[in-house]
């Protein structure tokens, strides 16, 4: 098994770096970095101004064509029917998910940059989704990484692991 980080638009390559030192560190398996593919423009609804999350699940879909668990990682912020907003979308059936830095960083909401705080949370968004690849769903201990994250209080209060019952389910 191994785990593919698939940038979708332009991401720094320092968040990239990390997010493959702290995947291997939790999956145990190889993690590789894709160079970057363009963000899906047919994705955009000028409605909801933002993307349709699943337009990027289909695109990664056909990029992976070695039946590997594919994460992409993009800077545009993300909806889904039913979900005004979605920190991240994983398609367990083809093992691949998307997550957005969008709404990750202090800034956004005009309070101070915390770049900490900021890895932190892509890593649980990671961590997170690529369990959904490997078919977990969610868990109901607020503290474990398959907790729904319905805000980012919710994010910020679960750890970056999994639960002792969630755990086992992490099959390579
Ligand atoms: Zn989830
Ligand atoms: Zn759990």
């Amino acid at each position: 098994m191994e785990i593919i980080l698939q940038p979708v638009g332009r991401i720094d390559s320092d968040i990239l770096n990390i997010l493959q030192t702290r995947i291997i560190s939790i999956f145990g398996c190889p993690v590789g970095i894709d160079k970057s593919v363009p963000v899906p423009d047919e994705a955009f609804s000028t409605l909801r101004e933002r993307y349709l999350s699943d337009v990027f699940l289909d695109k990664l879909k056909t990029l992976n064509k070695k039946g590997h668990k594919l994460l992409g990682v993009t800077e545009v912020e993300l909806f889904t029917r039913g979900l005004n907003f979605v920190f991240g979308h994983a398609d367990t059936s083809s093992g691949v998910a998307i997550i957005s830095l969008h709404l990750l960083r202090q800034e956004y909401y005009g309070l101070p940059p915390d770049n900490d705080l900021f890895v932190e949370r892509f890593v649980k968004e990671a961590i997170h989704e690529l369990g959904h690849t490997f078919g977990m769903g969610h868990c109901s201990d607020s503290l474990c990484i398959m907790h729904f994250s319905n805000s980012l209080p919710d994010t910020d209060f679960k750890k970056p692991l999994f639960c002792s019952r969630c755990q086992p389910k992490l099959m390579l």
